[in-house]
């Protein structure tokens, strides 16, 4: 018996004290891995052994799993040992409880070294089982040292108690900070990615080896830089344990062999619904602790009810700004319109709330055909956009149905390229299809089905604003005097020159525009702004002859016809106008003029005339206001 001295040469007293070193230091203290690696170094050291496996129970995956080895040339032991092989291998060997010796079978990687197992076995602990493996290569008699085995068994098991101990203090305690922070951090956020954020900063701080991804049920496309993934469209990387996790609200559990790694998928559980599913890879089949899925689980759900409450507080608000558009648009149109602005209006609504990249209306003034209103953004006036609003109108003909196109590529539509989303809302009145909006975008589904639905509603709130504006304009056409200013109507002004280029000799044509009107009514209200109108009527019919024909041009442009006056004569009136008009409007404004003179001695047309006094209007805008220019071809 004095053999062990040549193989064992260290006595029991020296692991004790090198094993309490290892726990007062206080590196270890705090760093597991480090712990375990020098305890298996130093174990191997003691008891002579060429090779030294340690490994810990799962109660999850019924097996144990290597925690740490350490051999001298470089051998590889099994990373997990199922416990049923385990179980069959031990009944098998002439085992006792506590020490077990074994040839080969087991680790049949092994099996040229002779195995002896430590087995501390705390059935009240299901959680802590652990092996010890140690491996000889050599034909040592090694049942002749049980005893100092069961001494060294002893050991290790008040290292473990240590170890069990304050690991799980340190990583609870941690964990439970971390969960602490969190929540606080949910309580006070909104946001959404915020929230996400947070998860996986926490998942990282807690379990730095560990690869974590946020597989999202909606829209991830705003969240950037987050480790996210699509949980429905993205069919490749979804495993079937993602999907599992999300129908059923229960943590999951994945083994990837060939990748050697555990895989966990705990929802994002909220109280209403399931907003996506948590991803948290361990390296190298490290098995999950029940603590670390609590923990998980913990955490998702925290994240789900925190999604959840910023999601209903983002769609609260998405509500109360969709209600305001509403009001505003219902109260900015009640203010009775021109057509034009009506339209103009409801563009910058569209393109504002909406981010609608082209903007159309159409209407059907006269009769069947549709016809786009001045105020449609500039694709609208291609010839392509004809042929667009043609096939649109025929489509929603019928069943006055609004269309929701997410790509329009998927679609037969005629091509409307390069727009890929459209939105088509229908005005309805009386059953009665009166007209509609368009909206395009070039990004495909860039408008969502709440916004849809937005549209909708505001079309619906605005439909007898635009078919009131339009019967209005309509009307206006067939009666002879203007309603606001009782100046004659431009109908009128047309047929009565048009008579006296038959009959007359000369005339002269006058077209005023108030200048900087958006202003005043900005200012002072569109009330203030028609009485200026009418004041600026006023002023015209005072300076005036009776047999001249001052009309409302449209909007705050008025225009004068003066019968049989010479360029001259008509040239005096204009100035005569511009002079006073400052003087006599109260608030105070200016008008800009441009005339145009049409004589017998050329071929003219009223036509003609009308564009020409445009014209000099124009270059007066363009040159300053508040003047009179005479059209080139006139001077
Ligand atoms: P400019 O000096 O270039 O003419 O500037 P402006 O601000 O007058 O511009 P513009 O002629 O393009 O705009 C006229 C505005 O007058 C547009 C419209 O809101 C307003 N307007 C048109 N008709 C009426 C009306 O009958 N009543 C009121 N209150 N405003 C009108
Ligand atoms: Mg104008
Ligand atoms: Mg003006």
């Amino acid at each position: 018996m004095m053999q062990p001295a040549r193989h064992f040469p260290l006595k029991i007293e020296q692991l004790k004290s090198v094993l309490f070193d290892l726990t007062t230091n206080s590196y270890f203290a705090t760093n597991r891995s480090a712990l375990l690696e020098a305890f298996v170094s130093q174990l191997k050291q003691f008891l002579c052994a060429d090779g030294v496996g340690f490994y810990s129970y799962n109660k999850c995956k019924g097996s144990y799993y290597l925690q740490n080895s350490s051999f001298n040339n470089e051998e590889k032991v099994s990373q997990t040992i199922p416990i049923e092989a385990y179980e069959a291998f031990t009944s098998d060997v002439s085992n006792q409880s506590e020490v077990v010796y074994a040839g080969e079978g087991l680790l049949p990687e092994l099996s040229s070294y002779q195995t002896v197992i430590l087995q501390f076995d705390n059935s009240d602990m299901d959680e802590y089982k652990d092996l010890l493996f140690f491996f000889y290569d050599n034909e040592l008699d090694i049942k002749k040292f049980n005893n100092l085995l069961l001494e060294v068994k002893e050991e290790c098991m008040k290292l473990f108690e240590y170890v069990k101990r304050n690991h799980a203090f340190h990583k609870d305690e941690e964990r439970y900070e971390q969960l602490y922070r969190v929540t606080a951090k949910f309580h006070s956020s909104m946001n959404i990615k915020d929230v996400l954020r947070e998860i996986i900063h926490t998942l990282e701080k807690v379990y730095p080896s560990f690869e974590n991804y946020l597989l999202m049920s909606q829209d991830t496309e705003e969240l950037g830089d987050l480790p996210v993934k699509g949980l429905q469209y993205d069919g490749s990387t979804i495993s079937h344990s993602a999907t599992q996790a999300y129908l059923t609200g229960h943590v999951q559990f994945e083994d990837r062999l060939l990748e050697d790694r555990s895989v966990l998928y705990a929802p994002l559980k909220g109280k209403q619904g399931i907003y996506g599913v948590l991803q948290v890879m361990a390296p190298n089949a490290i098995m999950f602790t029940k603590q670390e899925v609590d923990f998980v689980e913990l955490l998702a759900n925290t994240a789900g009810n925190a999604l959840e409450n910023a999601q209903l507080y983002q769609q609260s608000k998405q509500l109360i700004d969709d209600l305001r558009l509403i009001n505003k648009t219902s109260h900015r149109l009640n203010s009775n319109l021109r057509l034009f602005d009506t339209v103009q209006f409801m563009k910058e609504q569209i393109v504002n709330s909406f981010g609608a990249q082209e903007v159309g209306f159409f209407m059907f003034p006269n009769g069947d055909e549709a016809q786009l209103l001045e105020g449609s953004t500039s694709f609208f006036k291609t010839p392509a956009a004809r042929v667009i609003l043609h096939s649109l109108v025929e489509r929603i003909r019928e069943n006055k149905d609004s269309l929701f196109i997410s790509d329009l590529e998927n679609d037969d539509l005629v091509s409307c390229r390069p727009y890929r989303s459209l939105l088509v809302v229908p005005m309805v009145q009386s059953g009665e299809l009166k007209g509609g909006i368009i909206a395009f975008h070039k990004h495909p589904y860039f408008f969502t089905f709440e916004k849809f639905k937005l549209l909708e509603s505001l079309v619906h709130h605005s439909t007898l604003a635009f078919v009131n504006s339009m019967l209005r304009e309509k009307l206006e056409e067939m009666v002879i005097t203007d309603y606001l200013t009782k100046l004659y109507s431009r109908n009128f002004l047309d047929d009565y020159i048009q008579k006296a280029m038959d009959t007359d000799h000369q005339g002269t044509f006058l077209l005023i525009d108030i200048d900087n009107f958006k202003l005043i009514n900005d200012t002072f209200g569109h009330q203030v702004g028609d009485e200026i109108i009418i004041q600026v009527a006023e002023l015209i019919r005072s300076n005036i002859r009776k047999d001249d024909i001052a009309s409302r041009w449209g909007g705050e442009e008025l225009a004068v016809y003066l019968p049989l006056l010479s360029l001259e004569e008509g040239i005096d009136v204009a100035k005569r106008l511009v002079k006073s008009v400052p003087e006599d409007t109260e608030p105070k404004i200016t008008i800009s003029c441009g005339v145009a003179y049409w004589s017998r001695k050329r071929k003219d047309s009223v036509k003609s005339l009308f564009n020409r006094a445009d014209e000099a209007l124009y270059e007066a805008k363009r040159t300053g206001k508040n003047k009179v220019i005479i059209h080139k071809t006139n001077l």
